[in-house]
Formats: C-alpha cells, structure tokens, sequence
C-alpha cells in the first residue's frame, strides 16, 4: 500500500523519552498531517467495514485518538478501556505486567454485550501485554474480539504471541 510510507514518516521518533535508551514513536504528528491521518484511519475502515463488528474498544490514551472515528464509519459503538479509577460506573478489572511494574484497564460493566464481535485498537504494540488485557476484558464481558489493530508494531509481536490467539493488524513498524 504506498499510503503507508508516508503514514511511517509522519510518525516522529524521540530518542530517549520517556527514559533513557527508549525511542519513543510520537504519534501526535501524524494527527498533525491531515492526509496520513486520514489514510491511517480509511485503511482500518477499510479492512473491518463488513466484518460485522459492533465494538470498538480503544485502549487509553492513545487508542482514544484511532478508535471513535474508525466506530463512527463502521457503524461500530466505541468502548474506552481505561487506565484505574477513571470510569465513574460498575467496573471490570484486568492487570497486566510491564517492562517496569504493573498496569491494570478497566471497562464499564454493560458497556459490551455477550455474542458482540470486537475490534481492538491502540496506537502501538511492543509486548502485547496491553492488548492481552484488553482482550481478557472483552472476552469477559462475552464478547467475540475478531482482531487487534495498531497504527505501529514491532515485527516480533506481529506473531501474534502473547495475544491469546487473536490476530493482530499493524500498520508500519517502529523506526
Ligand atoms: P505493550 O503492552 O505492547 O508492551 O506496550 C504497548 C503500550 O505502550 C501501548 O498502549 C502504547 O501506547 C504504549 N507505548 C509503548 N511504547 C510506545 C512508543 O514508543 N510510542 C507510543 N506512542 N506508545 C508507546
């Protein structure tokens, strides 16, 4: 797809953030450039429009920038899958390990159906340790998560290790 290339170059690098050693890949300039934006977002819309999906599930915070306007043009509702003690209502749980500690998602109970077929979205995977709880989360809730989706993702997860079997759809890889 020749879109791609210029979607990978709207991603700006950032050495060493947020710690040493770590080349952060900055998505918000590829928000900043209307064209790669919206190809990224054509590009999913494109891929799920007739996959009978009925669920968007963004992982915060950066999920939130991809996930609702991929849900509004598949006719898609769209679930944020957020960082402790931020949604108000009955919440579901699920921790997951990182590099340094642990992180845990929340889900609002009710906010997904048993029997819905789910998409999750976030901007990057590295270990795939977010999107495993987030899929834990969903599949709790009864839902069906048919693919995970990342505008950035390294060769190694593409795999589909650690994804509890789920496909995974990656855009470009981090440079
Ligand atoms: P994983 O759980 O797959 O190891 O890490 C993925 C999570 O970490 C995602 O939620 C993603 O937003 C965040 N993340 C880790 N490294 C980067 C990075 O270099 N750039 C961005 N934008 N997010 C990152």
């Amino acid at each position: 797809d020749p879109r791609l290339k210029a979607i990978s170059e709207a991603i700006r690098v950032v050495p060493h953030f947020p710690k040493p050693g770590i080349m952060f890949q900055d998505i918000t300039t590829l928000l900043l450039d209307h064209k790669a934006f919206k190809d990224t977002v054509d590009i999913f819309v494109d891929r799920y429009r007739d996959m009978g999906i009925s669920v968007v599930a963004g992982v915060e915070a950066r999920g939130f920038m991809f996930g609702p306007s991929i849900a509004l043009a598949i006719g898609a509702k769209f679930v944020p899958l957020r960082k402790p003690r931020k949604l108000p209502g009955e919440v579901i749980s699920e921790s997951y390990v990182l590099e340094y500690g642990k992180d845990c998602l929340e889900m609002h109970v009710g906010a997904v159906q048993p029997g819905e077929r789910a998409l999750v979205i976030d901007d990057l995977v590295a270990t795939g340790g977010t999107l495993s709880a987030a899929i834990r989360l969903l599949e709790r809730a009864g839902a069906h998560v048919v693919e995970c989706a990342c505008v950035v993702g390294l060769r190694e997860v593409k795999g589909q290790h650690g994804l509890n079997g789920k496909p995974l759809y990656i855009l470009v890889e981090p440079r």
